[in-house]
C-alpha cells in the first residue's frame, strides 16, 4: 500500500502498522507507547517494557501460566500449579490443559467467606520447594468475579518468595475496585494479568505483565512485537483505549461505587426476607455484591430483572446462558440449590442511586412472585 505523507491528516492517525518504520507507523507505535506509559502508572508497573498486549485477560492468563510451563519444561523441571478452587475458567481450564500435558495442579479450597488458608498454601509450599527438581507456579486471583473477595495478595507474594515460587495474579476484576488501588510492586508478584473492559475500556484487549528478566515461553510465534514475547500485529485502537481508561481511573469513583453498594445492601437485607450477601465478612471489592435469595432460582431472577431493565448475572459473567451452578459458591461451602440461588450485581461508575433505588423498587416483588410458585 502506497500512502503519502501527510502531517496534520488526523484522520490518518490510526492507520499506521506500529511495526513500520514510516510516519504512519511511528504515529501509531507512539500512541502504544502512551498508552504502556499510562497503565504502567495506573498500576505500579516499575517499567512499561514490562507490559505485554494480548487480546484479553483470558489470553494474558494463559500466556502466563503456558508460558511458565513450557519454560520449565525446556529446563527438564517438575512443573506443578497451585491455585484455588474459585478462579477464573481462564485459569481452571488452563489448569485442566497442562495437568493433561503432566503437569501438577492442586486447587486450594476456600471457606463460607470466600478466603483460603495460607496455612494448605505454605505447607504445599514448604513441601514443594524440599525437591529442588520442583518448579512451582502460584496463580490466584486478586479479588473473585463472582462475589468480590479479595486474597491477601501481598501477603501470598512474601510466602511465595520464602519458598521461590513463581507468583501469577490474576487482577482482571480487581483493577479499579478495590480501595487500595492494586499495584504490581505491592503484590510481589512476577506476573500479572490485566483486561481493559473491567475499567470501562474497550473488550478484547488485555495485558500480561513480565517482570524484567523472568523468561517465559511465547504463547504465539512469527514476529517482533511486543519484544518478541507476542507476535502478531498490536491491536492499536483497543491498546490506546486500555491507556485511555487507566489514565482515567479516578478514586473518588470507586468510594462512590462504595457508598452505593452499601446502601443497596443495606436495604436489600431491609427489603427481602431470606437474603444472605456472600463473603460480607471477607475484604471485598467496592462494586460486587452477589446475593442469594433462599427458595428462588438466580436465573428466573435475572430474566424478571432483565424484564426490568435491569441486567444483573448469575454464576460468572463468562458462564451465563447455562444454568450450572456457581462453581465458586460451591467451593464456599453451598449446596447446589443454593448455588443456583444467586445473582451478582456489579456497579459501575456511571451508575446512579436512582437506578439502585429502581432495583430496590421492584426487586421485593419479583422474589416474592418467584418463591410462591
Ligand atoms: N479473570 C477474571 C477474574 C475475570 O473476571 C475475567 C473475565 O470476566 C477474566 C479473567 C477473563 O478476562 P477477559 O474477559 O478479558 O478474557
Amino acid at each position: 500500500m502506497l500512502y503519502f505523507f501527510a502531517p496534520d491528516a488526523s484522520a490518518d492517525d490510526s492507520y499506521g502498522n506500529p511495526a513500520s518504520i514510516h510516519w504512519a507507523g511511528r504515529k501509531a507505535k507512539a500512541a502504544i507507547d502512551e498508552a504502556r506509559e499510562a497503565i504502567a502508572r495506573a498500576f505500579g508497573i516499575a517499567s512499561e517494557e514490562e507490559i505485554v498486549f494480548t487480546g484479553s485477560g483470558t489470553e494474558a492468563v494463559n500466556a502466563a501460566l503456558k508460558g511458565a510451563y513450557f519454560h520449565a519444561v525446556q529446563a527438564g523441571k517438575r512443573f506443578h500449579l497451585i491455585t484455588s478452587a474459585v478462579e477464573h475458567e481462564a485459569t481452571l481450564e488452563t489448569a485442566r490443559f497442562l495437568e493433561s500435558l503432566g503437569a501438577r495442579a492442586y486447587f486450594l479450597e476456600v471457606d463460607r467467606d470466600g478466603q483460603l488458608s495460607e496455612t494448605q498454601l505454605e505447607n504445599l509450599l514448604a513441601s514443594l520447594a524440599t525437591d529442588p527438581e520442583n518448579f512451582t507456579v502460584v496463580s490466584l486471583m486478586a479479588a473473585n468475579n463472582e462475589t468480590g473477595v479479595v486474597f491477601p495478595i501481598r501477603r501470598i507474594g512474601k510466602k511465595c518468595q520464602r519458598y521461590h515460587a513463581l507468583f501469577h495474579v490474576d487482577a482482571v476484576q480487581a483493577i479499579g475496585k478495590l480501595e487500595t488501588p492494586f499495584s504490581v510492586g505491592d503484590s510481589l508478584a512476577q506476573l500479572v494479568s490485566f483486561s481493559a473492559h473491567k475499567i470501562g475500556g474497550p473488550k478484547g484487549i488485555g495485558a500480561l505483565y513480565i517482570q524484567r528478566g523472568l523468561k517465559l515461553v511465547s504463547l504465539l510465534h512469527g514476529g517482533a512485537q511486543e519484544r518478541r514475547r507476542r507476535a502478531g500485529t498490536q491491536n492499536v485502537a483497543g491498546i490506546v483505549g486500555f491507556g485511555k481508561a487507566a489514565a482515567l481511573l479516578d478514586p473518588e469513583e470507586t468510594a462512590r461505587m462504595k457508598e452505593l453498594r452499601d446502601y443497596l445492601e443495606a436495604e436489600v437485607e431491609r427489603l427481602v426476607p431470606d437474603v444472605r450477601i456472600q463473603g460480607k465478612k471477607s475484604p471485598r471489592l467496592v462494586n460486587t455484591s452477589n446475593l442469594l435469595f433462599r427458595g428462588v432460582r438466580g436465573d428466573s431472577l435475572l430474566m424478571s430483572l432483565d424484564l426490568e431493565g435491569i441486567a444483573v448475572s448469575t454464576g460468572s459473567a463468562c458462564a451465563s446462558g447455562t444454568v450450572n451452578p456457581s462453581h465458586v459458591l460451591l467451593a464456599m461451602g453451598f449446596d447446589k440449590e443454593e448455588a443456583k440461588s444467586a445473582i451478582r450485581i456489579s456497579l459501575g461508575a456511571q451508575n446512579t442511586r436512582a437506578e439502585v433505588d429502581h432495583f430496590l423498587s421492584v426487586l421485593p416483588q419479583l422474589v416474592e412472585r418467584i418463591r410462591a410458585k
